[in-house]
This record gives structure tokens, C-alpha cells and sequence, in this order.
């Protein structure tokens, strides 16, 4: 990896931080005068923790990560555009991602004015890591990976990742959205390994949160140190800290037994999907998703929607012509979509 001076833009590298009157006092006890803030209709009116310390360690407990490898954001995608905005110069770095992917790298890229050079995952959704490397340059700041992928639902190879990380000297992202669901490990216990990976992790989707807004971002703690000094100081409201903690401790179990009951569901889906005419393909899915290969994507698309199913038509995306991505839901809702399905000719 090179020097983190030499990846990050000189503006972030000499940026002095907003501070905020609770950040040169943050005990818990006293007179508050310091923050303009209204001394009624409390608790509502204090500002929250700007540096989420008792969420940080509730999550540290949880991912037996220490608190300065942890930012928290406004979901996932707050991470995601501010290490855009910590390593790339707009109009001229550039990050290497691959396709198909999730949308949001794109869109961040975008917004800031950056080129994202995509690159084609193999005919069977595979890495192609020699590819990936060749569309590297002086000027490539990131590599963006995500595993579980969506919307093609599988892992990649630990092995693939590794030697991305080990042969690129810059950032490698790597989004694990869907690892809850996924039988291949997390690569965070591997985390002090490697000092260029920044792992992404979310509250959306294996715990039921995607409500109160909370996403993860792992790294060293002097990757951790720049995206806190570039978010705005209370980027998670005090009803998002204290619901994450409630829930957390309220729903550790449950979520397991959600988790368990969803990939259960996810084999039984896909089973079904497959005795059906039109489905061509169900991919294997490490995901709580399934993506199926049709001949009309669009058509059953619409035939669901008029009977109130709504499902993501992913027929327009590299690799995918015919495909739609179907959520797991609950065994109802499961199995209306396959009894609405087995209607269709
Ligand atoms: C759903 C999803 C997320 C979650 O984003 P949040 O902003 O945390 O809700 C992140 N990455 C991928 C690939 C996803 O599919």
C-alpha cells in the first residue's frame, strides 16, 4: 500500500475539523450553556454524541472490533461517498469497480466527479482479478468490491479479494451488505492484515433496521480518523444511536433465527422458481435474494406488479438480459409470489 499521505487528497490530508461544543467537553453531567441548544423538551433537545462513542462500543462488543476501527453513518451509503471524498480528486482520480454492482458506487462516483472504470465480472459472476488490475492506474485510487454481490447474489473467492489486496496499492472497498447470509466468513477479523481494506457492513438488511438509517465502515484507525473529520460532526440523530443500542441488545437472538429461517426459505424458493417454465436459471445465492434468468423480464415483471408484488427487474444490467432479483420475504409473502407465479403461462 502506498503511504495514506500520498492516497488521500491534499485538501482532506491538511482539512482542521469543525469543532463542536461537544467535542472540547463531553462529559454527561453539569449545566449545558455551550451549544445554543433549548433547555426544554429534553431529551430531544441535546445535540447527540458526535463521535457515537456508547453505539461504538455496543458495535465493538458485537463485531469484537475495537472502536477506532468503526466509523458509523447514515446507512452504508454515507461510507461510501465520503471515502470517494477522503481519496479522490474530482476530474482526476479515477477507482476501478466491478459489473455488475451495486448502484450507489456509481452514483457517489458521479457526484464527485469521478471515473469509474467498470469491469466485467466472468460469464459465471466470478472475479476477474487480472482484469481488474489492468484497469489500474497511477490515478486509481480504489477498487470496489462487493461479496456477497449484488444483484448476482454470490461470494467471491477469499483467495480472488486477497490478492487484490495484496497487489493493489491503494484502497480496496469491500461492501459485505449480505454477509450475514453468507456461508464464507467476513474478512474484518482479518482487518489489521490489511492496511488498505475498508470493509462495509449494514444494519439494512440481516437485522431489520433499514428504518433508522445505520451503516458500518471498518479500517485502520487512521483510515477511521479521516472519514470521521470529514462527516458532519452529528451525522446519527440521537433516536438512531438509542434505537441501535435497543435493538441490538433486544434482537441479538432473534436475528440469528431470522437469518436461519430466511436461507431456509431462500432454498425453498429457489426449488420452486426452478419447476417453473420460464425460469431458465436460478443462480446459487449467498444473499437473502435470488436472481432468475426469464425470457420476458419485463412481462413477468409487470403480470406481478398488477397483482401487488413488486420485484426488481435487473434485465437492463451488465450480464444480466432476462434477469429479475426477488427478496426473500416471509413465508407468506413467499409464497404468494410462487402461487401468483404458477398462474402465469
Ligand atoms: C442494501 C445494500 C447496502 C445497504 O445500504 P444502507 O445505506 O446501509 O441501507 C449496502 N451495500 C449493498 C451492496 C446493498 O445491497
Amino acid at each position: 500500500m502506498k503511504p495514506l499521505e500520498q492516497l488521500l487528497r491534499p485538501n482532506i490530508l491538511r482539512l482542521k475539523p469543525y469543532s463542536s461544543a461537544r467535542d472540547e467537553y463531553s462529559g454527561e453531567e453539569g449545566i449545558f450553556l455551550d451549544a445554543n441548544e433549548n433547555p426544554f423538551n429534553a431529551p430531544y433537545n441535546r445535540y447527540p454524541d458526535p463521535h457515537q462513542r456508547k453505539l461504538k462500543r455496543v458495535i465493538g462488543e458485537l463485531k469484537q472490533c475495537d472502536p477506532s476501527s468503526i466509523f458509523l453513518g447514515n446507512g452504508s451509503d454515507e461510507a461510501i461517498d465520503l471515502v470517494f471524498r477522503a481519496f479522490c480528486r474530482p476530474g482526476v482520480d479515477n477507482v476501478v469497480s466491478i459489473d455488475p454492482t451495486y448502484g450507489m458506487y456509481q452514483v457517489a462516483a458521479e457526484t464527485n466527479d469521478i471515473e469509474v472504470r467498470k469491469v466485467l465480472l466472468t460469464p459465471d459472476f466470478e472475479l476477474n482479478t487480472e482484469a481488474v488490475l489492468k484497469a489500474v492506474d497511477q490515478q486509481t485510487k480504489i477498487i470496489w468490491l462487493c461479496s456477497p454481490n449484488n444483484p448476482t447474489g454470490n461470494c467471491f473467492h477469499e483467495a480472488d479479494i486477497k490478492q487484490l489486496l495484496t497487489t493493489f496499492e491503494g484502497i480496496v472497498v469491500l461492501d459485505e451488505a449480505y454477509i450475514d447470509f453468507a456461508p464464507g466468513k467476513s474478512l474484518l477479523p482479518q482487518l489489521s492484515a490489511y492496511p488498505n481494506l475498508v470493509v462495509l457492513q449494514t444494519f439494512s438488511k440481516a437485522w431489520g433496521m433499514a428504518g433508522i438509517r445505520l451503516g458500518m465502515a471498518f479500517a485502520s484507525p487512521d483510515i477511521i480518523q479521516i472519514l470521521s473529520r470529514i462527516k458532519y460532526p452529528y451525522n446519527l440523530n440521537v433516536l438512531t444511536q438509542q434505537k441501535a443500542m435497543e435493538l441490538i441488545s433486544k434482537n441479538k437472538v432473534a436475528t440469528e433465527d431470522w437469518i436461519e429461517l430466511l436461507i431456509a426459505e431462500r432454498l425453498k424458493m429457489a426449488e420452486h422458481l426452478k419447476q417453473l417454465p420460464f425460469v431458465h436459471h436460478v443462480y446459487p445465492s449467498d444473499a437473502n435474494f435470488l436472481l432468475l434468468k426469464t425470457p420476458d423480464a419485463k412481462k413477468i415483471y409487470n403480470y406481478l406488479v398488477e397483482r401487488k408484488i413488486v420485484i426488481r427487474d435487473r434485465s437492463s444490467v451488465a450480464l444480466c438480459a432476462g434477469c429479475l432479483r426477488i427478496t426473500i420475504g416471509s413465508p407468506e409473502e413467499n409464497k404468494a409470489l410462487i402461487n401468483q407465479l404458477s398462474g402465469l403461462q
